[in-house]
C-alpha cells in the first residue's frame, strides 16, 4: 500500500543519508551544510559591494562547480572566472559562496551574491525575481540510473518509480508538473545527496540535467556504478544570474560573446566536462540574448 510503501522509503533514505555524512569528503559526498544558507568561504574580505566581488557557485556537482579543500574546478567556476576578468577583478578578487538550487534567487535579492554562475536555467518565473545575462551553455534535463537498469529509458517509463532531485530545480517542477502521474518524488537540498541514495539503492533514479549527470556518472569513487540515460527532455539555458537591478548585464553578455568567440568556451568544455560529455553541437555553443 502507498503509506506503507513511503514509510519505507522515508526510512531508507534516512539510512541513505547517514551512510552519506559517513562518506563526507569523497566526490560527490556531503560534507558541507547543504542547508542553502550563503557559507562563506575563506577568508576573504570582498563580500557584495566590496573590492572584489563575490560569486554564487555549487560546491558538489563535479565538472561544474566543485570544491575540495580551498580550491575551485568545473566549467561554471572558470566561466565565472573569465567573466570576473573581464569586469575587472584578479582571481583572487573573487570570492565563491555555495549557492544551491532553491537559494539562488533569495541570495542576489538579498545582496549574499553579486553572480550566480550555478547550472541556472534562465526561466521566466525566475526573471520576476533576478536578471539574467546569457545563456553560455545549453543542457537538457536527463535521468542517472544504475549500470544494470534497463526498464527506465526516458520520463514515459518512471510509472511507480522513486526518484530524487533538487528542491527549487527546473528538474524537480518538470517531474511534478508534466510526469507526476506514478512517481514517487524526493525532493534533496543538493545532486550529491540524490546520487547517495541512488548509489544505496533506496531510489531508482536521479533526474537533473545530463551534464550534472555526467559528471557524477564518472567519478571514479562510483566506479562505473551508474549510467546517464540518455534521453533528454528539455532544454536548459544556463544564464548568469544577477540582481534584477544591475548595470552589468551587457558587459557579463560581451564577455561571454568573447570567450565563446576566442575559443575559451570550447576549451574550458574540454577541460572540464569533455571527457564525461558531449554538449548538444545544435544547441551550443549558445548567443546570449540581448539584457532586458
Ligand atoms: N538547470 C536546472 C535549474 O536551474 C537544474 C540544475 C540545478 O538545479 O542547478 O534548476
Amino acid at each position: 500500500m502507498r503509506r506503507t510503501r513511503n514509510a519505507g522509503i522515508a526510512l531508507s533514505i534516512v539510512a541513505a543519508m547517514t551512510l552519506a555524512a559517513c562518506s563526507a569528503g569523497e566526490p560527490g559526498g556531503t560534507d558541507e551544510t547543504p542547508a542553502g544558507t550563503a557559507e562563506e568561504t575563506d577568508a576573504g574580505t570582498s563580500g557584495a559591494g566590496g573590492e572584489g566581488i563575490t560569486v554564487g557557485i555549487k560546491f558538489d556537482q563535479p565538472g561544474l562547480g566543485l570544491q575540495e579543500g580551498s580550491e575551485y574546478t568545473g566549467f561554471d567556476v572558470d566561466v565565472a572566472r573569465y567573466v570576473a576578468d573581464k569586469l575587472g577583478y584578479s582571481e583572487d578578487q573573487i570570492e565563491f559562496v555555495e549557492s544551491v538550487s532553491s537559494q539562488r534567487e533569495t541570495l542576489l535579492e538579498n545582496g549574499s551574491v553579486d553572480m550566480i554562475f550555478a547550472t541556472y536555467s534562465i526561466t521566466d518565473a525566475r526573471k520576476e525575481r533576478v536578471a539574467f545575462a546569457g545563456p553560455y551553455f545549453v543542457a537538457g534535463q536527463d535521468l542517472l540510473v544504475t549500470s544494470d537498469n534497463s526498464d527506465i529509458t526516458g520520463p514515459d517509463t518512471l510509472d511507480g518509480k522513486v526518484l530524487c532531485s533538487v528542491e527549487g530545480s527546473t528538474s524537480a517542477e518538470r517531474i511534478r508538473d508534466d510526469y507526476s502521474q506514478g512517481v514517487e518524488l524526493y525532493p534533496a537540498q543538493t545532486y550529491s545527496e540524490c546520487v547517495e541514495l541512488l548509489s544505496a539503492g533506496t531510489i531508482d533514479a536521479v533526474t537533473t540535467d545530463d551534464v550534472i549527470l555526467a559528471g557524477y556518472a564518472s567519478q571514479p569513487a562510483y566506479g562505473g556504478q551508474f549510467k546517464v540515460v540518455g534521453n533528454p527532455f528539455s532544454e536548459e539555458n544556463y544564464g548568469v544570474g544577477l540582481p534584477k537591478d544591475n548595470d552589468v548585464c551587457e558587459d557579463v553578455n560581451a564577455a561571454i560573446t568573447e570567450m565563446i568567440d576566442d575559443g575559451t568556451w570550447e576549451e574550458l568544455i574540454a577541460k572540464n566536462v569533455g571527457e564525461s560529455f558531449t554538449p548538444n553541437a545544435d544547441l551550443n555553443p549558445p548567443t546570449p540574448a540581448p539584457c532586458a
